[in-house]
């Protein structure tokens, strides 16, 4: 690190943006002219995260979810905007106020500054961008490497699969105790009443349907959740059209059975596990829940990805963090109460946006391709013109 921050502030000193080749045009002309296609470019990446679950609930649709979903969309579309912009202005406006480009004021304090900006989203918008920031950052400390724990953690399928499976158990316990909110891949079990299941040998969860029916209709849905899913990404995903005839017959082959096989695996044995364990131990209610939550996690080992992996830590943490502050709500103990106030949401957003831009920009090689496309997405390509000029000066300086 010490040695780029040296290399790069040496080869900065007398470059300016248009000498770097960061735009052709001036700054002030290049700020105006950027306002449209920022705009374009967040309402284009956004496109398939806001609108997709639209497809996939297209028969439950009526017209207040329609609204919610425009509105929802357009939010993340303009909040995105507005932080990819606000970085894009400072960077020329740093190196104006310095006289030239450091190592630090060229993209970690503008990418600091613009974060600052999503504070006056809603929480959900909030939410997601979180998320999103905070998964790239745990993928970042991954690919470095850089102590024991991140090592044995991104060398080990194994032990991310146990990981996993802890993460499920605490992420769906806090569905069905607290009704929290947040996108996880499966709905939990409604929760059973406290007089209920005093019946031996007698799963109560679904009264209307037998234990097998309820695994099949489980099953089902996700299957075809999993398959729609599937088939999005395989007509989105990109064809080398020089290494195949046709462009429809190189979607065909890019086709993948991932999503499918992962949901329909983790309903199925976190249904089979939960129906089977309250017919056994129906006194046990709680203890039944996580342990069939744990066990279904398992499915990661189906599809170890790595961004599975960072999204089920980060929104295990939340869950967490979330349980305690609603367990401790009414407490007494006043440095709790003052701690629980605490926006640690709001605090390490833009320090994780900030990390990531500056490593996607100068060590693109410790980013996963959700860093790169989230980075790229929201300033409008910027980061990609960056990136090569970075290799290109590395190359010069031998670094
Ligand atoms: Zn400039
Ligand atoms: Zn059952």
């Amino acid at each position: 690190m010490a040695a780029l921050s040296k290399v790069f502030d040496e080869y900065m000193r007398t470059e300016t943006c248009q000498s770097f080749r960061m735009h052709p045009e001036s700054c002030p002309a290049h700020c105006l002219k950027d306002i449209p296609l920022y705009l374009l470019s967040n309402f284009k990446y956004f496109a398939p995260i806001c609108l997709l679950p639209l497809l996939v609930k297209l028969r439950h649709i009526n017209k207040k979810k329609l609204r919610q979903t425009l509105e929802y969309y357009a939010e993340c579309s303009l909040i995105g905007a507005a932080v990819g912009y606000t970085i894009n202005v400072l960077i020329c406006f740093l190196r104006y106020i310095f006289g030239r480009f450091t190592y630090y004021s060229y993209l970690y304090v503008p990418s600091l500054i613009g974060g600052c900006l999503h504070n006056i989203t809603s929480d959900r918008v909030k939410n997601i961008f979180e998320t999103s920031v905070f998964q790239c950052n745990i993928d970042t400390y991954l690919l470095l490497r850089s102590n024991t724990i991140t090592r044995l953690i991104a060398n080990s399928k194994h032990l991310q699969t146990y990981i996993f499976m802890f993460c499920s158990a605490l992420i769906l316990q806090g569905k069905y105790l607290y009704n929290l909110k947040g996108f996880w891949f499966l709905q939990p079990n409604n929760k059973l009443a406290d007089f209920e299941n005093t019946e031996n040998a007698k799963c109560q969860l679904h009264p209307e349907s037998s234990c097998q029916q309820h695994l099949w209709y489980g099953m089902r849905k996700y299957f075809l959740l999993g398959l729609t899913l599937d088939l999005i990404k395989t007509m989105m995903s990109k064809v080398d059209v020089t290494k195949t005839q046709s462009k429809m017959w190189g979607k065909v082959r890019n086709f993948r059975v991932r999503s499918m096989a992962l949901l329909t695996s983790y309903i199925g044995v976190y249904r089979f596990t939960h129906c089977y364990l309250n017919r056994k131990f129906p006194h046990q209610k709680n203890l039944n829940h996580i342990l069939s939550g744990f066990l279904s996690g398992i499915c990661y080992s189906c599809y170890p990805q790595s961004n599975l992996f960072s999204y089920a830590l980060v929104q295990a943490i939340f869950t967490i963090w979330n349980i305690i502050r609603i367990n401790n709500f009414n407490s007494k103990h006043q440095v709790l109460k003052y701690l629980l106030r605490i926006p640690f949401g709001k605090i390490l957003f833009p320090i994780g946006l900030a990390n990531i831009v500056h490593y996607v920009c100068l060590k693109p090689e410790y980013c996963s391709p959700l860093a790169i496309a989230i980075t790229n997405g929201v300033t409008n390509q910027y980061p990609n013109v960056i990136r090569k000029e970075v290799a290109l000066m590395k190359q010069k300086t031998e670094f």
